[in-house]
């Protein structure tokens, strides 16, 4: 049914406004606010650390990693975090621009399908603290997530997590602090019953938050669990 709606809607405003660029105001190309130059000129992420999405010359794990197993199974990031992504993604969390989660999302449907990304049973967006998602009026890793799922045919659930403890900002910390600081920040309330999640988030940087979740899913008896996200910063 929400499917049917948001595909309505779609073809609706493919109709009322034939979308133009988002960065240069040319045509838009498959119903998206983006043409095909400026796609195309995004900073794909090509060559990537299979456990942390870490750009790397050759595909591989990265020296982190190798070091120091993260909890997830494999990471897959679409782009690097660089102009204009970054751009668009400030849109998408402070600017209430639900127009740029459907193009954010099937720009990340294009790269998972692309590369092929293992299929999860199910996705699970990182949530926000309520407070948090009361201050901002709604959840951007969530809205993306809709967009992926509805895209790719993958059932989304927001509602089997939550995030139990308001963090501090992520942003000025170094990465064991990170660590310290999303500890315990996700409680599973419901065990998804299935055997392969991929969480997903907009951003990633050094992987903390997401790995607090995912650590959280994996005691929680999910077998293989997965991080999809939009962006992944260098470290
Ligand atoms: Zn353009
Ligand atoms: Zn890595």
């Amino acid at each position: 049914m929400t499917r049917k709606v948001d595909e309505a809607i779609d073809a609706l405003l493919a109709y009322l406004l034939p979308p133009q660029c988002t960065l240069c105001g040319a045509a838009g190309v498959d119903r998206l606010p983006l043409c095909a130059g400026c796609r195309d000129e995004l900073p794909w992420l090509a060559t990537a650390c299979r456990l942390c999405a870490q750009p790397l010359p050759v595909a591989g794990v990265c020296g982190h990693c190798l070091r120091r197993p993260p909890p997830q199974d494999g990471a897959h990031a679409a782009f690097r975090y660089a102009p204009p992504l970054d751009r668009l993604v400030q849109g998408l969390k402070f600017g209430r621009r639900l127009g740029l989660a459907r193009l954010t999302g099937a720009l990340l449907a294009q790269a998972a399908t692309a590369q092929h990304w293992p299929r999860p049973d199910l996705l699970i967006p990182v949530p926000l603290h309520d407070t948090r998602l009361r201050q901002r009026g709604y959840d951007q890793a969530q809205v993306l997530a809709r967009e992926v799922g509805r895209r790719l045919d993958v059932p989304v659930n927001w509602r089997t997590c939550q995030r139990v403890r308001a963090t501090a900002p992520q942003s000025g910390l170094d990465r064991v602090a990170r660590r310290r600081n999303v500890r315990g920040a996700f409680a599973v309330t419901k065990p998804p019953g299935v055997d392969h999640v991929a969480v997903l988030d907009d951003v990633m940087t050094t992987g903390a938050t997401v790995g607090a979740l995912v650590t959280a899913l994996k005691r929680a008896g999910v077998a293989q669990v997965d991080v999809w996200t939009l962006c992944r910063a260098g470290r």
